[in-house]
């Protein structure tokens, strides 16, 4: 979706004035975009029309820069389109908070409750989990894997087939031992049938949860958006957690998932293992699919893991360009840390991630790496551009590592250099929406 709306509006900012024709035109394209990424049709054409109504207004076709004034509106709507702005879980003002997972079987529930809980303790609270599916016979055992992974316990009863018996027990045993938040992992079936609905429901009313998570997988596009319709009919629901985005290309169920059942996204699923999950934010999803990648994704994720002085130390040499061999030796220690270094590429404007492929540092390279930059004296490490043919044979020979590979990393590290410095730039507009600490 992302590539084929980049067409589109490359081709609109390349035209100067514009008319009603090319916004008509353009806008067909952006609709046909939208339906090959799965986007539901009524979903579709109430955004097209909408962009039709500003966009043929006098405020685009007489500005002076019409194709970004569309992108602009196009922007906009893709952002209320998934519901403005970030919806964040609510806590019960009598703990414990209840949250029951429920969804179909294979879309997340058990990994995500996990996720959740993972990111809930994190929070200073005494989560607890609560295994609910008793079909599975390996379900109960899947959750305590994932409860450990995260140190998170997890209440079962080994031979209860008893799902709403075991919710009931497992609140009792919340409140015995002060944990002030409960995840309940239920049953998925392939399908939705009443049996399926009736438990839940069953489960719902023991267990009066302050909301009920809706779990699915991106990767299903509109049968995903169908789900939630479901069960928002029969069961009611508070949000939806979307897995897998990871894997979906397309973008359809993140797109109309809100605006089919009027309910928020709350989180995404962006890979399998348990940080993987992370709070849903509409405008940088938009901005996302537009293709102007994830800045603050990236920011915000580098955050975690550096340390913050050290961040916006590295920022203003980034922006100077004094950033060198050892701030480069450190990244690259710091970016392992980071996670796979395609994702956060991923999350780069302009970057095209498929090309990216399986770009990986590994600890091997690494070494190598700091091999190199070690062979170097301090005036080098400072100062690259004093690097001539025979200071580099006389590194790559300390190194023992060959010519070419010192050659290429140091084209590698002037790339990054310039590219940093241009994410530095970008992000320097948008310091007052977010800043650094
Ligand atoms: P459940 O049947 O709903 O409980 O689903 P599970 O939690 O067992 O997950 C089914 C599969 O989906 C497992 O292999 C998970 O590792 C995988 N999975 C869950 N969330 C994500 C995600 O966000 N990304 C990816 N790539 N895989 C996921
Ligand atoms: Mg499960």
């Amino acid at each position: 979706l992302s590539d084929k709306l980049q067409d589109v509006f490359k081709k609109l900012k390349s035209k100067g004035k514009l008319t009603e024709k090319d916004v008509t035109a353009a806008l067909r394209e952006v609709k046909l975009a939208l339906l090959e990424a799965d986007v539901n049709f009524k979903v579709v054409k109430s955004f097209i029309d909408k962009i039709k109504e500003r966009a043929v207004g006098q405020e685009v076709l007489e500005s002076l820069t019409p194709g970004q004034q569309v992108i602009k509106i196009v922007h906009e709507e893709l952002i209320d389109l998934m519901g403005s702005t970030q919806s964040k879980l609510t806590f019960s003002s009598m703990p414990p908070t209840v949250y029951m997972m429920v969804g179909l079987q294979g879309a997340g529930k058990t990994t995500t409750s996990g996720k959740l809980g993972g990111q809930i303790k994190k929070m200073g609270k005494k989560p607890l989990l609560v295994a609910c599916d008793v079909y599975r016979p390996a379900a109960i055992k899947q959750l305590q894997v994932v409860g450990s992974q995260v140190g998170v316990p997890v209440f079962s009863i080994e031979d209860s087939k008893q799902p709403v018996e075991i919710a009931k027990a497992a609140l009792e045993y919340a409140k015995a031992n002060h944990n002030d938040v409960v995840i309940v992992d239920t049953a998925g079936r392939l399908h939705i049938d009443e049996k399926l609905m009736n438990e839940l429901e069953e489960i719902k009313s023991a267990v009066k949860p302050q909301e009920i998570l809706l779990v699915v997988d991106a990767m299903t596009g509109q049968d995903a958006v169908n789900v939630a319709e479901s069960f928002n009919e029969k069961l009611g629901i508070d949000g939806v957690i979307l897995t897998k985005l990871d894997g979906d290309t397309r973008g359809g169920a993140a797109l109309s998932v809100r605006s089919v059942t009027q309910k928020p996204i709350k989180y995404v699923g962006l890979g399998e293992k348990l940080e993987d999950l992370q709070p849903f934010y509409p405008d940088r999803m938009a901005s996302r699919i537009l293709g102007m990648g994830d800045v603050l994704t990236l920011i915000e994720k580098a955050q975690q893991s550096f340390d913050a002085k050290k961040v916006s130390a590295l920022e203003q040499k980034f922006r100077k360009m004094e950033f060198d061999f050892d701030d480069f030796l450190e990244q690259m220690q710091q970016v392992k840390k980071m996670g796979p270094l395609n994702q956060i590429l991923g999350m780069i404007p302009g970057m095209n991630t498929q090309k990216l492929g399986d770009i990986e540092v590994d600890e091997k390279e690494i070494a190598h790496i700091e091999a190199i930059i070690k062979s170097m004296t301090k005036e080098e490490r400072k100062d690259p551009s004093i690097l001539n043919g025979s200071r580099k044979r006389r590194i790559a020979a300390g190194s023992g590592r060959d010519l070419q590979e010192v050659n290429r990393l140091i084209k590698q590290f002037e790339q990054m250099r310039k590219m940093m410095k241009q994410l530095s730039d970008m992000t320097k507009g948008k310091k007052g929406k977010f800043k650094l600490p």
